[in-house]
């Protein structure tokens, strides 16, 4: 699942991961960024520092990795290796260029691209959030633009217009493919 920053990914998994019927597990990425007020290492990510994350890259530790403004993302291969062994569906809630690299190794992937209704609510979403200065805010809004330009690489797109209707269309998804 990916989709820019502010179109609320978050709030979403959330809300899929409480429906226990989709046997979704959430894959803890490691990121270089600072932790934000309220969490916690080991829980919305592997905080780790730009030497540890590159010495994952080299002992071939991440699934796929990728730059998103200025701090590194990845994947832990043997964490979502474990869960599919044990038959769990692993969601990722990555950013595009990473995603593409998921496509090309993963064949049963199902993808799906959450959009905005539109760039400006998106701003105005980051904004409420309250967590990051103009200058981020006006980086990621247009690094959300450049994201949605690879929109039609996920064989599903989703507009987060109506919280409960975009969870209820990725629910149905997620079961047509179950
Ligand atoms: P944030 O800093 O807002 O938590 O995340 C920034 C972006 O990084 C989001 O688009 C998020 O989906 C993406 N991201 C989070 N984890 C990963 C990952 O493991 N790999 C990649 N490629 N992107 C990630």
């Amino acid at each position: 699942m990916s989709g820019p920053s502010g179109v609320g990914k978050g709030t979403v998994r959330e809300l899929l991961m409480e429906d226990k019927s989709l046997n979704l597990f959430y894959s803890v990425s490691m990121t270089t960024r600072h932790m934000r007020p309220g969490e916690v290492n080991g829980r919305e990510y592997y905080f780790v520092s730009r030497e540890e994350f590159m010495d994952n890259v080299a002992r071939d530790n991440l699934l796929e990795w990728a730059e998103y403004v200025g701090n590194c993302y990845g994947t832990p291969r043997d964490k979502v290796e474990a869960m599919r062994n044990e038959g769990k569906n692993v969601l990722l809630e990555i950013d595009v260029k990473g995603a593409a690299n998921v496509f090309k190794k993963v064949p049963d992937v199902i993808s799906i691209f959450i959009a905005p209704p539109s760039v400006e609510e998106l701003g105005n979403r980051l904004r409420g959030r309250g967590t990051e200065s103009e200058e981020v805010i006006a980086n990621r809004v247009s690094q959300a633009m450049k994201e949605l330009e690879y929109k039609n690489l996920y064989k599903y797109v989703v507009i987060n217009d109506k919280l409960e209707d975009c969870v209820e269309e990725i629910r149905q998804i997620i079961r047509s493919k179950m």
